[in-house]
């Protein structure tokens, strides 16, 4: 939890351009577009048994409450603003664990599914037109609650690149998923981001998604004590500007949210976070034409 202010801490410190703003909470109404009615009200009315709390693995309070609707809040707020500006970021979010009817591994609410369904309604009552998605998960874990959410809809992609022997052990099937051995390093990672960022373009061959959500975790991180991974602090900047580069030369907004990131030093997880959000920055001047890069894509989703 330490890791969230520090964050926030580290970004104002650093990189002073981003502008922060406080996240709205996501009300029932907006939670159901990705979960049960029943799922909703017992975590809002501190309602869920003890084997549903200790699957999310934190105690209920009105506290969690509030903090998981801002998380979903925030990355609603990060996707409509990446769909103006081309890119923003929740300090927070990616809980990718959590399912329609239940939460599960420190996940209460899905963050990316109750966005990604909101801005697919807002996007058509504007243009009417389908507002594809596509959901680039790069957290160490499965996105198994992801997966499950979107099993059934043709209209979000969901990929997930993740350890192979790490939780959830009972994975979930994501249009794409690609597991990698514990210990894979930088090069390897690479090559195996790139072929998965291939076959998602070819999978939407005949129509691009018009919006991105990346899951930046930091976990894959060789400092992170669940991750099982040996990705290097170079390696995942690389894999951030690659994420980025592959959705920006189609011109493809980026909504990201930070998701996990367990360093046994703690500081190691926020450098890694802090690093994501100057590649963030960097692509926002270049969509936004304001930064040294005047390079501007022009291909529209
Ligand atoms: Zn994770």
């Amino acid at each position: 939890m330490g890791k969230y202010a520090l964050l926030r801490d580290a970004v104002i410190a650093g990189l002073p351009d981003i502008r922060l703003e406080v996240a709205p909470a996501a009300s029932d109404g907006e939670l159901a577009l990705a979960h049960t009615p029943t799922y909703v009200s017992a975590v809002a009315e501190g309602l869920l048994s003890a084997a549903q709390q200790r699957e999310i693995g934190f105690p209920w309070s009105p506290r969690m409450v509030e903090r998981s609707r801002r998380s979903v809040g925030a990355t609603i707020a990060a996707a409509r603003t990446a769909l103006r500006e081309g890119v923003a970021a929740n300090l927070a979010g990616g809980t990718h664990h959590a399912c329609a009817d239940k939460g599960g591994g420190y996940c209460v609410f899905n963050d990316v599914a109750v966005a990604a369904r909101l801005m697919q309604a807002e996007w058509h009552r504007l243009h009417r037109k389908l507002l594809r998605v596509a959901v680039i998960d790069l957290d160490v874990h499965q996105g198994n609650g992801t997966a499950a959410i979107f099993r059934d809809d043709p209209t979000v992609f969901t990929l997930s690149i993740h350890g192979a022997k790490n939780f959830p052990f009972r994975k979930e099937a994501s249009d794409l998923d690609v597991e990698l051995p514990d210990g894979c390093a930088d090069d390897a990672y690479l090559e195996a981001l790139d072929a998965a960022l291939q076959t998602l373009w070819q999978r939407h061959s005949d129509a691009l998604p018009g919006l991105v959500f990346y899951l930046a975790g930091a976990d894959p991180h060789e400092g992170d004590r669940l991750g099982r991974l040996k990705l290097s602090a170079a390696g995942l900047a690389e894999r951030d500007r690659r994420v980025f580069a592959a959705a920006h030369e189609r011109r493809i907004p980026v909504a990201l949210s930070m998701a996990g990131g367990y360093g046994r030093v703690i500081e190691q997880t926020v450098a890694v976070q802090l690093a994501t959000m100057r590649v963030a920055l960097d692509h926002w001047r270049q969509w936004n034409n304001t930064g040294h890069d005047r390079t501007r894509p022009t291909r529209h989703p």
